[in-house]
C-alpha cells in the first residue's frame, strides 16, 4: 500500500516520485528496462531545469557529468550553418546535454535515496481503478504482484504500445515521424553550438553531450524513409540510411561528423506522437510525454517532462488526504498550470515542424535566417528555454 504508484522511470516519473518522496509520501516507481540504458533522445536540457534539479535534490550531480554550456543555435541546411546567440536564462544562464543513459539513472538513484520503493525491471500490465484506491498490477522476471494506492501516475512515455487504458491507441500514416538517434565520437562541431539541421522529410538536431560524446538526433517521415531504404537495395540499416540522407543533404554534418566515429549503434522509435493530452483522466494523472509533447524540434521535452512532474507534485501538496475530491481537484489545477507552462512551446514546434517538412524547406529555411539569424534566438525563446517555472506554493 503506498500514497502513490508512478509507471515509467524517464525524467517525468522520477522527477514526480522524487517530488512526493520530499513530502513524505510512500512511493513506488515501476520501471520496465534496466538500467543504464540508452534513449532515442538529442540529450539537451535547457538551463531552467537545473535549478529544478537542485530542488530535487539532483543538480550537483547532473552539473558535473553534463556536456558544455550552449551558448549557440545554428541552422544546418542545405548551405554552410548560419549561427546565432541562444537566450540567457535567470541563474544558469545556458542549458547542457546529459546521455539518457546517465540521466535517467543519477534521477532513479536520487528518487531510491530519497525513499521511493523501485520495482525494476518490471513492467505495468494493468490499473484498476476501484474507489478510493487503485490497484496496479506488475510483472517482473519471475514476480507477479499486486500494488495499491489512492494516486496513480502514469510516466511511461507515448512512443511504446502497450496494454495500459493510457498506453496511447497504434496510429500509421505516410506523415507519421520515426526518431533515431546515434553518439559519435571524435566529432569536430564546436563545443558550445547545437544545430538545427533541416532536410528533405525531416529534421534533427546536434549537440555535445557528456563524456566527449556528440549526440545526433532527427525524425524522418514514414514514407521518406520507405523511399531511402529501397533506393539502398536494403543494404543499409534505417539509421544507416538516415545518416546517409543527412549527410547528402546537410553540408554542415559532413563538417562536424565526417571524421567521427559511432559510438554505440542507431536507436530507433515512434512514431512519435507530438500534441496535448488530457493529464487528468479516469481518476489517472499524466506526466511527461502522456500527457502530452512537442514536436522534437525544439528539444524541450525532456523539461516538459521534468517540469510536469513538479507541477503536478506541487498540486497534490495541497491535500493531506489523497481522497476523491482531492484528486479531481489537484487534477484540475494539475491541467491548468501544465497548460500555461507547456501550451505554446507545443504550438511553436508544431509551426516550425511544419515548416521544416514543406518541400525545398531546407533552401528556403537557409535564405530566411541568412535574412534574419536572430529567428534562430527568438525560435528558442519561444520553444520556452528560459521560461521559468512558476512561483509554487
Ligand atoms: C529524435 C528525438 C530527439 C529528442 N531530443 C530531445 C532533446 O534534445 N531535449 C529534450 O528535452 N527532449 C528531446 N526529445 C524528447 C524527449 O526524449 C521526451 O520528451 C522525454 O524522454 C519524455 O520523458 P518521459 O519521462 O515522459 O518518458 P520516457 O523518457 O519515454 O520514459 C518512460 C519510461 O517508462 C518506461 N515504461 C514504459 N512502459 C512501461 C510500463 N508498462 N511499465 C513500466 N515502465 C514502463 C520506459 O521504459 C521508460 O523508461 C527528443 C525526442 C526525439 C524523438
Amino acid at each position: 500500500m503506498y500514497d502513490a504508484i508512478v509507471i515509467g522511470a524517464g525524467p517525468s516519473g522520477s522527477s514526480v516520485a522524487l517530488a512526493l518522496c520530499g513530502q513524505g509520501r510512500a512511493v513506488a516507481i515501476i520501471e520496465r528496462s534496466e538500467f543504464p540504458r540508452r534513449k532515442v533522445c538529442g540529450e539537451f536540457m535547457s538551463a531552467i531545469n537545473l535549478e529544478l534539479l537542485d530542488r530535487l535534490g539532483a543538480g550537483a550531480a547532473i552539473r558535473a557529468k553534463a556536456g558544455p554550456e550552449v551558448r549557440r543555435v545554428a541552422l544546418f541546411a542545405s548551405g554552410p550553418g548560419i549561427d546565432a546567440g541562444m537566450p540567457r536564462a535567470a541563474g544558469d544562464a545556458f542549458g547542457r546535454a546529459l546521455g539518457r543513459d546517465v540521466l535517467d539513472g543519477i534521477l532513479l538513484d536520487a528518487a531510491r535515496n530519497a525513499g521511493a520503493d523501485v520495482f525494476q525491471p518490471c513492467r505495468a500490465v494493468e490499473i484498476i481503478r476501484d474507489g478510493e484506491n487503485a490497484a496496479v498490477r506488475i510483472s517482473g522476471k519471475d514476480d507477479q504482484r499486486v500494488l495499491t494506492a489512492p494516486v496513480v501516475i502514469a510516466a511511461h512515455g507515448s512512443w511504446e504500445q502497450g496494454k495500459l487504458s493510457t498506453n496511447l491507441p497504434k496510429i500509421s500514416a505516410p506523415h507519421d515521424l520515426f526518431g533515431f538517434k546515434a553518439h559519435f565520437k571524435g566529432a569536430s562541431l564546436a563545443r558550445d553550438l547545437m544545430p538545427l539541421l533541416v532536410f528533405p522529410g525531416g529534421y534533427g538536431g546536434m549537440v555535445w553531450t557528456d563524456q566527449d560524446r556528440m549526440s545526433l538526433s532527427c525524425c524522418i517521415r514514414r514514407d521518406v524513409l520507405a523511399r531511402l531504404r529501397e533506393k539502398s537495395g536494403a543494404f543499409l540499416s534505417a539509421g544507416q540510411a538516415v545518416h546517409a540522407h543527412i549527410m547528402a543533404s546537410c553540408p554542415g554534418t559532413v563538417s562536424s561528423i565526417g571524421g567521427a566515429t559511432l559510438d554505440g549503434e542507431w536507436l530507433a522509435a515512434g512514431p512519435i506522437r507530438p500534441g496535448i493530452r488530457p493529464r487528468f483522466a479516469d481518476d489517472i494523472f499524466r506526466v511527461g510525454n502522456v500527457a502530452g509533447e512537442s514536436h522534437p524540434i525544439i528539444a524541450e521535452g525532456i523539461s516538459m517532462a521534468l517540469q510536469s512532474g513538479w507541477l503536478l507534485a506541487n498540486e497534490l501538496a495541497r491535500f493531506d488526504r489523497w481522497d476523491r475530491a482531492a484528486r479531481v481537484a489537484a487534477g484540475s489545477g494539475y491541467a491548468k498550470a501544465w497548460s500555461r507552462q507547456f501550451a505554446t512551446r507545443i504550438r511553436t514546434a508544431s509551426v516550425l515542424a511544419r515548416i521544416a517538412a514543406l518541400p525545398q524547406s531546407n533552401a528556403v529555411m537557409r535564405a530566411f535566417v541568412s535574412w534574419f539569424p536572430e529567428s534562430l534566438t527568438i525560435g528558442a525563446r519561444l520553444s520556452g528555454k528560459t521560461k521559468a517555472l512558476p512561483v509554487l506554493r
